[in-house]
């Protein structure tokens, strides 16, 4: 039965009274104070990778890159925490990221292997790549003597997250200039050679501003840049 037939079956004044509800429960969800914030998808994925070297001993197993992935994961959480996004592996995103055996930079003809690399239009998405053997190596050269297998493992998963940071901060302000940051601990940083891509702590620096204008941010006030561990 349709919903025409059916107030026709009951009285006028009923008839009435739905009409009013119906206005009213409208008005409702049109009202702003209802009317959810925008959040914006960043897709994340893994393709199937394989690593071994002379400082691993034997191969990761796929326990170790499923920790890989989790603590890249985090990094991301704990990076875009207080900004209206979510983190999925989501391949329709908005903004998405594949973490690939190798990505090769573009603009050479050789094959020059970088960490990461994004295009994104301002406002509508973007996409890019990961480089699983980049950060996994640079991981192998910066984590401190002596550590254990756990700590080279969780350094990739870190230095997999925070390219990733990087990459979705490139493709959400596309014509920003984040490069100019000159602080080796944040996430703006152009180069991925350097410790803080691995261990110990990171920040924002200048993009973090731009990222709550962009995002349509209510939290600019709340985590000024530099101010995440
Ligand atoms: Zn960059």
């Amino acid at each position: 039965m349709t919903y025409s037939l059916r107030v026709r079956a009951v009285s006028r004044q009923a008839a009435i009274a739905l009409l009013l509800l119906a206005g009213a429960v409208a008005y409702t969800l049109a009202s702003p104070r209802f009317r959810p914030a925008p959040v914006v998808d960043l897709g994340l994925w893994f393709e199937p990778v394989t690593f071994e070297s002379n400082r691993l001993g034997t191969p990761l197993t796929s326990g170790e890159i499923a920790t890989i992935e989790s603590v890249a994961r985090q990094e991301l959480r704990d990076a875009f925490k207080g900004l209206p996004v979510t983190i999925s592996d989501r391949r329709d995103a908005r903004y998405t990221l594949r973490v690939a055996q190798e990505v090769l930079d573009l603009r050479f003809r050789r094959a020059v292997g970088v960490a990461g690399q994004s295009r994104g239009i301002a406002g509508f998405g973007g996409s890019g790549s990961v480089s699983f053997d980049f950060l996994a190596n640079g991981a192998m050269a910066w984590a401190p003597e002596g550590a254990s297998r756990g700590e080279l493992v969780a350094a990739i998963g870190r230095g997999i997250g925070r390219t990733a940071v990087h990459e979705f901060t490139h493709q959400i302000l596309p014509t920003a200039p984040i490069h100019d940051s000159r602080d080796e601990e944040s996430y703006e940083f152009a180069s991925a050679a350097r410790r803080a891509q691995y261990v110990g702590a990171m920040r924002w620096d200048l993009a973090w501003p731009l990222l709550a204008r962009q995002l349509g941010s209510s939290m600019l006030s709340a985590q000024e840049p530099g101010g995440l561990p």
